[in-house]
């Protein structure tokens, strides 16, 4: 009887109950793979992203609700559709499987650990772990739009870095613990390293965020607010590991490449979504802990911040410079080959 109900009483997370959570996850990521596979197709053309439903684009027939099933519901119809037999892109249930697999490790590294929190500490990790998965889709749909060349959503990207500053000044328990018992820094000032942060990268990371596809001002201020949002959600140290890292990953695939391609190849923003996710398999241990900070820093090391940035920064700054100086080299080379 004892042991029957000794589950119950302690509150552990067994290895079926983890990995059923994860399974959790990838199921609503399927989900939001499906919907922003949806985003990515009618932002650009301007239109209503709930209404009207899934339709062939070709015949215009609505698509049927089981078909609508992630990844299962393409594999039904062997990628055709059922009315008119047209071809559907196997990017579809490609990114859905994708998101699905994203949302996963999100959930695997950030809500497995949280539930074995303390029970105060579960709704604002509920909280965190919602912010990430938000903030994982809004790569993932900025990704697809730069693979298609169209420009990145200016307006949303800053309309959400508003309104998580807003949520971090309403809720407290959203900021930093450390700098609360304090009390005398102002929400705004607990929120300026992240921000400061990000200002900085996106600045030095400026002529890679100007690349093609959309290149331009407003599509490099949408990428730069990718910058902003992850520092907010993520911490200043993850926003200098992205930076770096996404730099990098841009500079290997202008050498690979010979050049920055317009579209139809991975952009800045999926590489930023690639390392992201890598940031999430390193830090996941500390991502559920009672001492996470969700808005502002997810790693607050008090002396260290600016002694890191630094280098990061003057590194990234490199990185890009090497970057642009490759990428110019090639153009000129494929410019004078070409008749
Ligand atoms: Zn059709």
């Amino acid at each position: 009887m004892h042991s029957v109900l000794a589950p119950l009483v302690d509150f552990r997370l067994s290895s079926t109950g983890a990995l059923l959570v994860v399974l959790y996850g990838v199921v609503i990521g399927g989900a939001f793979g499906s919907f922003l596979n949806v985003a990515a197709y009618r932002l650009p053309l301007g239109m209503n992203l709930s209404r009207p439903g899934s339709r062939c684009p070709k015949c215009q027939r609505p698509i049927r609700p089981w078909h609508n099933i992630p990844v299962l519901g393409w594999l039904l119809l062997r990628g055709r559709c059922r009315d008119c037999g047209a071809p559907i892109s196997p990017r579809y249930p490609i990114v859905e499987l994708l998101v699905a697999v994203a949302s996963g490790i999100v959930v695997w590294k950030s809500l497995v650990p949280a539930l074995e929190n303390d029970a105060p500490a579960f709704a604002i990790d509920t909280i965190a772990v919602v912010l990430r998965l938000g903030l994982i889709y809004l790569l993932f749909t900025s990704a697809l739009l730069e693979f298609d060349g169209s420009p990145l959503p200016l307006r949303l990207n800053l309309a959400a870095v508003l309104g998580l500053v807003t949520l971090a000044i309403l809720v407290p328990e959203l900021r930093p613990p450390q700098l609360l018992s304090n009390g005398t820094l102002p929400p705004i000032g607990i929120l300026a390293f992240p921000l400061a942060a990000a200002v900085v990268l996106g600045l030095l990371s400026w002529p890679l965020l100007l690349l093609p596809p959309s290149a331009g001002f407003a599509s490099a201020v949408a990428r730069g607010a990718l910058l902003v949002l992850l520092s907010l959600v993520l911490g200043g140290m993850a926003v200098m590991f992205a930076a770096l890292a996404a730099a990098v990953l841009v500079l290997i695939s202008i050498l690979v490449q010979r050049g920055w391609p317009p579209a139809g190849r991975l952009g800045w923003a999926a590489m930023l979504l690639m390392v992201t996710l890598v940031w999430f398999v390193i830090a996941g241990p500390y991502l559920g802990s009672n001492d996470t900070v969700i808005i502002g820093d997810a790693f607050i090391v008090p002396d260290l911040p600016w002694r890191t940035l630094v280098p990061v920064g003057v590194l990234t700054a490199g990185v890009v410079v090497v970057g642009r100086l490759v990428h110019g080299i090639t153009i000129r080379r494929t410019t004078k080959s070409t008749p």
